[in-house]
């Protein structure tokens, strides 16, 4: 059955979210406080790139199903479910998740709530907020409204963010009553006659599960690199450990390549605010590795700062580097805490003369990091190059001809900080071809 929902905050996971409810079948109302945007989404137009999202978007801003406000009053009149999407960053000055955000929404929202109404949380929360938020809510809206909240913590990643969200691996309702779980299978009930699991929990069980599984997702990264650090250190080759141990189905071969490491808007953040609360809930020992993990993914950005300057002869003045990408993962344009963007500006910083290209981020890049040289094309950030840096995954750098780039560079020099090129393909075209987890020169 239709039902009406709106949906605050329309980044990257409430535009995807909005979008694909109208492909549920369901009337959609997106709100965010930021003009721009839903100008923007009015238009047709997702101000960022994300794969499907766009055509998703014509379709149900045509069929009338979706449709977007910057007006609170309008929202509460309208949805039966509110999903709160709003961003939850890294407070400045802070590992703590700043939640001003979400508290906002709960402010501006509760007040206009004149008809029974479900509140659900997909935003990543420090566990506890989800009982502030109801408390608070229960203060805001007028009596008889009968507003209730939920958690509903979402797990897409960007990049298949529309599969994620219309085939995702399992569904998890934090709820207090049996009305609120039955409201929220009605939304996602294609979903999950489809066959998704579903967990039903209480609200601290449904807000740790997002965190645990961002925790877990980020050791596993860090432990792939940590390995790397040891092969370098002892001549092993970690891209064969990594696919010897992924063998084994305990362990599984999926985010166990070693590379340059995690960034975006989501794992940086969530790891350490999740310690920052652990500690908050005097339970910091628990979750202390966690600190590790955060430590061994930026010194890999220190490894592919020091091996460039290494390949450039011990100084990067005046040494022209190409870097191959921007966004913090491929098919996205997000460069939210990227580590390419982090080293390219480290290079930068050390004198070289940077040239970044990537597919789809380049705007988000300019943006953020103006003194950065910008390439038009792979090859034309190659062109020059005393070493080239594969720093973001994306499909077009890996069908790139590396017999047709070796002219191009002053050196054909290439470090894989993804772990992605094909070191045989590159080293016979004549590339001096290096990678993360290898002994130096091997
Ligand atoms: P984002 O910054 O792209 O989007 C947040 C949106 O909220 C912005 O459009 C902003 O204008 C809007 N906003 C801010 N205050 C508002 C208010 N008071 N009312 C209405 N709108 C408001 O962030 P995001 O990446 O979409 O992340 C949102 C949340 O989802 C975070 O908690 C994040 O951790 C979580 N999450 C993100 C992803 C992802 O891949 N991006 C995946 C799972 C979970």
């Amino acid at each position: 059955m239709s039902l009406r929902l709106t949906v605050i905050g329309t980044g990257y996971l409430g535009a995807t979210h909005a979008v694909c409810m109208a492909e549920l079948g369901h009337e959609v109302l997106g709100v965010d406080v930021d003009p721009d945007k839903i100008g923007a989404l009015r238009a047709g137009r997702v101000p960022f790139y994300e794969p499907e999202l766009e055509q998703l978007l014509a379709k149900h801003t045509a069929s009338g199903r979706l449709r977007f406000t910057t007006s609170y009053e309008e929202a509460a009149e309208f949805g039966q479910v509110h999903f709160l999407c709003v961003g939850t960053p890294q407070r400045k000055g802070s590992d703590a998740a700043d939640l001003t955000y979400v508290d906002a929404v709960v402010e501006a929202l509760g007040p206009h709530l004149t008809r029974p109404a479900l509140v659900a949380g997909k935003s990543t929360v420090p566990v506890g907020t989800a009982a502030r938020l109801a408390r608070r809510l229960a203060e805001l809206a007028p009596a008889g409204a009968r507003a209730e909240l939920a958690w509903n913590p979402e797990f897409l990643r960007e990049g298949f963010a529309v599969q994620d969200t219309l085939r995702p691996d399992r569904l998890v309702l934090g709820v207090r009553s049996a009305a609120a779980e039955a409201l929220l299978r009605e939304v996602y009930a294609p979903v999950i006659a489809a066959g998704t699991p579903v967990v039903t929990t209480d609200f601290p069980t449904a807000e740790l599960v997002k965190t645990a599984a961002n925790a877990f997702l980020a050791t596993k990264i860090s432990f792939i690199n940590a390995m790397a650090e040891v092969c370098e250190a002892a001549d092993a080759d970690v891209s064969v450990l990594a696919r010897a141990i992924g063998h084994d189905e305990r362990i599984g071969a999926r985010f166990l390549r070693a590379g340059v490491g995690f960034g975006g808007g989501c794992l940086p953040k969530d790891i350490r605010a999740f310690v920052a609360r652990a500690e908050e809930l005097g339970t910091g020992r628990s979750l202390a590795f966690l600190r590790e993990v955060d430590a061994i993914n930026l010194r890999r950005r220190d490894r592919v700062v020091e091996l460039a300057r290494e390949l450039c002869g011990g100084s990067l003045l005046g040494k022209r580097v190409g870097v191959l990408g921007a966004a913090f993962k491929p098919e996205s344009d997000d460069i939210r805490d990227s580590p390419s963007l982090n080293v390219a500006a480290r290079l930068r910083l050390d004198g070289a003369d940077v040239s970044v290209y990537d597919p789809k981020a380049m705007d988000n890049a300019r943006k953020s990091h103006p003194l950065l040289g910008y390439a038009l094309s792979a090859e034309d950030a190659v062109r020059g190059a005393e070493v080239v840096l594969h720093l973001t995954e994306w499909r077009e750098f890996r069908e790139l001809d590396p017999a047709a780039l070796a002219p191009l560079a002053h050196h054909p020099r290439i470090v894989d900080g993804r772990g992605a090129l094909d070191a045989a393909a590159w080293t016979d075209a004549g590339w001096d071809f290096h990678s993360l987890g290898r002994a130096p020169g091997a």
